[in-house]
């Protein structure tokens, strides 16, 4: 599988590490509610089909991405920066974000 890092470019699916589902939405830290993080820390739904997926850039840029794929033909669909660098499309040289 390739995964189209935003930095990088088209790189093989071995480099990264998976982060699990990217459409997870956890308590705030200061929420003391337990069923709500035991909810966000243990409750999955393994999707079949499209679906988006946190993936680590370990072995290149180090960036968190979030892949959209088809969890059933392992299809990939794109892939955009996750947390600060989420805006980043793409641009100039100049314009990419560096390693963390
Ligand atoms: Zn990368």
């Amino acid at each position: 599988m390739l995964i189209p890092c935003p930095v990088c470019g088209l790189r093989d699916s071995g480099e990264f590490t998976t982060g699990g589902d990217a459409s997870i939405v956890r308590p705030a830290f200061d929420d003391g509610d337990e069923a709500a993080w035991a909810a966000a820390v243990y409750d999955r739904s393994n999707p079949l089909g499209a679906h988006e997926e946190y993936w680590h850039h370990v072995h290149g840029c180090r960036h968190w991405l979030i892949v959209a794929r088809d969890t059933q033909t392992h299809a990939v669909f794109g892939a955009r920066l996750a947390g600060a660098w989420a805006g980043y499309q793409s641009g100039a040289p100049s314009d990419k974000p560096g390693p963390d």
